[in-house]
């Protein structure tokens, strides 16, 4: 990469934006700490995936007079988990948008985002559903809730995470997440679909310039949603297209079929143990749904099945704007079946590997829950920026290859001195364990 980024960069773009947000304190309120302190120092235990990173800065600065909280995050005074709970509940969490938008400006200035281009220059970005708060008793006034057939009552809350995503990288870069919000009277998928038509109106523009492909399952591939990226924001879709949902495309498709009016190829591929065979098929602008004004989409199938037994090893059809031919049909339905390793290793990444952190601060009464999801994800986008963007990092997490490894010694090393920088710590674990950075 041409540029590097410091996490002292981006400490310092943080510290910038966050001594802006909102304080909705009572002028007689207990007004010690900052609005700021109590982000960074929530940003911080994500970004350290260390519950107890807090504690120990606290202990430091009473023994020697400076912590790492200061040094690294730039919290000027560190408030208790009880302050950092009452400062940020109030605070909405589309005040962090500006935060994810500048990371991926610095992604595209160093090159590094235009290294995620698919096919056609276009990005790929699945719209994915996620559980991130589910509880029987605790709380707030933005949780969504239902009723078990016991009657037992669980509260719960879920968003939307789009990610820039590309096949065959082990990097995705996240973008704010949006919320679903509860409406009565709406199925959950009315809740995920409006979730998604808001994601759209407050983001479609940091794409303007740039070609995007969504992605997303039968949920999503319906006139409504489709036609305001094809026509309104005049993007690109491939979402997944289910006979049962789609009766009136798969009878046109079965009349097509019979007339011969379906193109397809098929190809051999070797999986290192036995022959398959990938059968694709396609037709393009049949219509979306039955009425006059219907939308009309071109359908995509990909079929694979075992060369020697004949056994269906993979199905899979999709809807999409991109117009389908014989030379790109194969690169279309990658991009289509793309979305399912997202779910695989982005969420699941959040949710096992130590990112879920909301236990140690609770839960809040009104936004608390949703503003530290926001810093968790943007705390997640930061390590990701880090390994693209900055060699003494990537090397550091390559050569302490075991993921707690890393995570492990930054708790250890963080708990017992007091680095200047970020550079200075990186410097000093690359000194230790004796790398050098090539030029
Ligand atoms: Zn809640």
């Amino acid at each position: 990469m041409s540029k590097s980024l410091s996490p002292d960069k981006i400490m310092q773009h943080l510290q910038e934006s966050w001594r802006k947000l909102p304080d909705y304190r009572q002028a007689n309120n207990n007004t010690k700490y900052e609005v700021a302190d109590a982000a960074l120092s929530a940003y911080s235990v994500f970004l350290m995936q260390s519950p107890s990173f807090l504690a120990h800065q606290r202990d430091m600065q009473q023994r020697k007079g400076k912590d790492n909280a200061a040094t690294l995050f730039g919290v000027r005074k560190i408030p208790s988990d009880n302050q950092i709970r009452n400062l940020l509940d109030p605070v909405t969490p589309d005040h962090f948008w500006a935060d994810f938008r500048w990371m991926h400006q610095e992604l595209e200035q160093s090159g590094a985002l235009a290294a995620f281009q698919d096919y056609k220059s276009t990005y790929l970005i699945p719209f994915d559903g996620v559980v991130f708060h589910s509880s029987e008793k605790i709380h707030c006034d933005n949780c969504s809730h239902r009723q078990d057939c016991n009657g037992t009552t669980h509260y719960y809350h879920s968003a939307i995470l789009p990610v820039i995503v590309k096949p065959d990288s082990a990097h995705v870069l996240s973008l704010p997440p949006e919320f679903i919000v509860p409406q009565d009277g709406h199925e959950k998928q009315d809740c995920e679909r409006a979730a998604v038509k808001r994601w759209l109106a407050h983001h479609h523009e940091q794409f303007e310039s740039q070609s995007v492909t969504f992605l997303g399952d039968d949920l999503h591939s319906n006139q409504p949603l489709c036609e305001l990226i094809d026509q309104t924001y005049e993007q690109f879709f491939i979402f997944v297209c289910k006979p049962d949902s789609h009766p009136t495309l798969y009878q046109w498709l079965a009349s097509l079929e019979g007339a011969g009016g379906l193109e397809g190829k098929q190809e051999r591929h070797w999986n290192g143990r036995h022959g398959e065979i990938w059968a694709y098929r396609f037709v393009n602008q049949i219509p979306l749904r039955a009425g006059e004004d219907a939308l009309l989409v071109n359908w995509l199938e990909l079929t694979i099945t075992h060369e020697d037994t004949g056994k269906q090893l993979y199905h899979n059809a999709w809807v999409t704007n991109h117009r389908v031919r014989l030379k790109n049909v194969a690169p279309l339905a990658k991009m289509g079946r793309t979305r399912w390793k997202v779910e695989n290793e982005n969420i699941n990444v959040l949710k096992t590997k130590g990112y879920n952190l909301e236990h140690n601060f609770g839960h809040g009464q009104r936004h608390l829950s949703n503003v530290f999801f926001s810093l968790n994800i943007l705390a997640f986008l930061t390590h990701t920026a880090q390994h693209l963007l900055n060699k003494a990092y990537t090397l550091l997490r390559d050569t302490l290859a075991v993921r707690r490894t890393f995570f492990n010694d930054l708790k250890a090393l963080t708990r017992y001195i007091v680095f200047d920088s970020w550079d200075a710590l990186f410097a000093f674990m690359l000194e230790g364990l004796e790398l050098e950075l090539s030029p």
